[in-house]
């Protein structure tokens, strides 16, 4: 069951230097933005349902960011008196759809390609967070905030320079280096230390 409903998710992509690398891109001069669907969200324990048009579905561990008070033009010095807390974040993704579109919609829009949980939390030190990516239990991922190219206060001066932020969005915050590949009857999960784990079946598309 879902546990938020954000307005809207703003992603940033290649956000750690050895995810860049790992995919064979450069590191970005700036934010790489993009967006993913609401109705890509799905909340703890829902599945994840693998496309059809793909054979190359993967997950991507993330630090959710979730916005408290409306934040239009703000300094990074102040972003985070704009956060209500940190969720857990899935940014499922159809690998082999990503590279030929050109665009990132589809391969990053599916339903369920979004799951967010198990709670916000706040109050927590954003320097020293932590993502974690599990499949079926063992680590594929793993990394302090501090490997952030854009740190989350930049983030949302960014951001917030371009789009107002609203009570309730959310930013996706990119993914570390240990991408892979989903296949049916896996368990995967995104852990912040301090936060909780995420926890997402993953299953065919038999509708
Ligand atoms: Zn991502």
């Amino acid at each position: 069951m879902k546990v938020l409903e954000p307005g809207k998710i703003v992603c940033v992509g290649r956000n750690y230097a050895a995810h860049a690398r790992e995919l064979g891109n450069e590191v970005p001069q700036r934010p790489m933005l993009f967006f993913k669907p609401i109705s890509s969200v799905i909340g703890p324990g829902d599945a994840i349902i693998l496309p059809r048009v793909s054979s190359q579905v993967e997950y991507e561990a993330e630090i959710g960011v979730v916005i408290g008070t409306r934040a239009k033009r703000v300094s990074a010095a102040h972003a985070l008196e704009h956060v209500r807390g940190f969720v857990c974040a899935n940014d499922v993704t159809c690998r082999d759809l990503q590279k030929p579109d050109g665009q990132w919609g589809r391969a990053k829009g599916f339903d369920t390609f979004c799951p967010l949980g198990p709670e916000v939390v706040s109050g927590l030190d954003c320097t020293t967070l932590e993502i974690i990516g599990r499949v079926n239990g063992e680590v594929r991922q793993r990394a302090p905030v501090s490997d952030m190219i854009f740190s989350i206060p930049v983030l949302i001066e960014y951001i917030s320079a371009i789009m107002t932020l609203e009570p309730g969005d959310v930013i996706l915050t990119g993914t570390p280096e240990g991408v892979g590949r989903l296949h049916a009857g896996d368990v995967v999960e995104v852990e912040i230390p301090g936060v909780g784990t995420l926890s997402n079946p993953v299953r065919e598309d038999d509708a």
